[in-house]
């Protein structure tokens, strides 16, 4: 029994997420184990040190560098296909399969940054696919490709089976493993993943590359891949152009519409904060009432009575000072006032084994805003970070939060928290900064409205930059003097009514 134990824990500890998912560990490790089998099977002697095996294999590597984000923005799909595809043509089954796997190891394991579980299920996924599809290329097209066979159909028909063959083979593999994890059905997976228009599509223009990879090669051999390379770098600066636009738009209608509800939130809270001071009071009437006539019944709850009104009390206020910010603008050393946060949250026990590293550049010197928000901004900021590592399943190996503070262009400052937690996905991350938007049980979700409110004031913005399982990082950018207010050290106003310069419309 003992030993059962320490096997489940040592899984636990190795493979967190697959280790109370049996059917999907062993699903892996066949995936595993085939693709070691394979590669063992047609290992190319003495070609691996070749210039053809090399070359190949930095190309296979740059490709991956060339994602592109879908156009839904869910996912990426990685140009390496397209290079694939033109290996698995040009090579020999063992060398394509070599290029295809080392390329794809290198790249999940130290571009992607993914844990070895998942570096080596890639490996073996790809070793898989690749060996299938050159050895279905070779059979439909045994002699080597050459300039004068893409005038034939059956060059034209062995690349399009091949490519078909990839895509089903190279999706079904990751769909079989996704099914297994999320306990759903394997076509439903596959379906709402690969099998829709878009990707699809992407898919089909991925691999409509190829020929045209091919034969740059078969025309001007290496050189040829570096001309049919450059323009790919421009298709991948277009693609992120827009996505970045796209993004941009989504952002700016969360934004409007955080502020409408943002208004509407302030004056509900101010009604809701005037009856609950009524409500309060004849609480404490009745508890003193209770009190004179002996019964501690009614007493008692009467104070219950008390306690949730002042509950709720403190929740409208929360929402009253997000749209309702008062400014105390004054000069102050921003390290200073990190320093000091970082001190006020370390004794904290949600900090019990956090480390927070600062990283301050002393060039940025005094600032010009308000401390006491900058300083609620630094608070909630590492509040959230802890909060996120400490609830993390699997659970963060590191517990780290580093606070940045630079200068940046246009006589900004820049504050970054960048925490090794879970990350959140992007729909998550679109709404972090909505009034009441929140996933923690007791949350109420005005923290980081909050903040995004405050830095608006300061006529800066607050945005994250998170993929999920690689922590975030928010990035606070406010203006080091704040305009119309220069020399007003002590200064107060209401902030929704000065122009404090700078951009108004934050990132989510
Ligand atoms: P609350 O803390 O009450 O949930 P916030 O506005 O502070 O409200 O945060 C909103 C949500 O943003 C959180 O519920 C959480 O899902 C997400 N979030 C905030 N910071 C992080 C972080 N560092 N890592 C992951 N998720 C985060």
């Amino acid at each position: 029994m003992e030993t059962g134990g320490q096997k489940q824990s040592l899984l636990e500890r190795l493979m967190p997420r697959y280790a109370g998912n049996r059917p999907l560990l062993v699903y892996v490790l066949c995936v595993v184990a085939s693709g070691a089998g394979l590669l063992a099977w047609r290992f190319p002697e003495g070609a691996l040190l070749s210039w053809s095996f090399l070359l190949w294999l930095g190309f296979c590597l740059a490709a991956e560098f060339l994602w592109l984000e879908t156009v839904s923005g869910e996912g990426t799909e990685s140009m390496a296909t397209t290079f694939n595809l033109g290996v698995i043509c040009l090579l020999e089954p063992d060398l394509a399969v070599w290029v295809v796997a080392g390329s794809v190891l290198l790249a999940t394991r130290f571009i992607q940054k993914r844990d070895w579980v998942r570096t080596l299920f890639g490996l073996g996924q790809m070793t898989v696919t690749a060996l299938i599809c050159s050895l279905v290329f070779h059979s439909l097209h045994p002699a080597a490709a050459s300039l004068a066979s893409f005038g034939s159909v059956i060059t034209a028909l062995a690349i399009t089976v091949t490519g078909l063959v990839y895509f089903v083979v190279n999706t079904f593999l990751v769909a079989g493993a996704v099914a297994l994890e999320k306990r759903q059905a394997f076509f439903t997976v596959w379906r709402t993943n690969w099998g829709y228009r878009n990707a699809v599509v992407t898919s089909l223009a991925l691999f409509a590359l190829s020929p045209i990879l091919i034969i740059s090669f078969l025309s001007t051999n290496f050189f040829g891949v570096v001309l049919f390379f450059l323009p790919l770098l421009i298709v991948k600066n277009q693609n992120r152009e827009y996505i970045h636009l796209q993004r941009m738009t989504d952002q700016l209608v969360s934004t409007e519409r955080m502020a409408a509800q943002g208004e509407m939130a302030a004056s509900v809270a101010h009604e809701i904060n005037n009856y609950l001071g009524v409500l309060g009071g004849r609480a404490q009437l009745i508890q003193m009432k209770a009190q004179r006539l002996g019964d501690d019944s009614m007493r008692a709850d009467a104070e219950i009575i008390r306690q949730q009104v002042q509950r709720m009390s403190t929740l409208a206020k929360g929402l009253y000072q997000f749209s309702h910010t008062e400014m105390r603008v004054q000069r102050f050393d921003l390290a200073k006032l990190i320093l000091e946060a970082i001190d006020f949250v370390t004794p904290q026990n949600i900090f019990d084994r956090v480390e927070i590293v600062p990283e301050l550049d002393p060039e940025v010197g005094e600032v010009q805003a308000d401390p006491g928000q900058l300083q609620q901004v630094l608070l909630n900021l590492m509040k959230n970070a802890a909060e996120a590592m400490n609830e993390a399943d699997p659970p963060c190996a590191t517990k780290r939060i580093t606070l940045r503070m630079h200068k940046a262009a246009h006589g900004m400052v820049r504050v970054e928290a960048t925490d090794s937690g879970p990350g959140m996905a992007r729909a998550v991350a679109q709404k972090v900064f909505e009034p009441h938007f929140t996933t923690k049980k007791t949350g109420h979700g005005f923290g980081l409205a909050t903040c995004f409110r405050i830095l608006q004031l300061h006529g800066g913005r607050l945005w994250v930059e998170s993929e999920p399982g690689q922590g975030a990082t928010f990035i606070m950018e406010f203006p080091r003097r704040m305009r119309g207010l220069a020399g007003a050290d002590g200064a107060t106003g209401r902030g929704d009514e000065r122009d404090a310069g700078g951009e108004s419309r934050g990132a989510a």
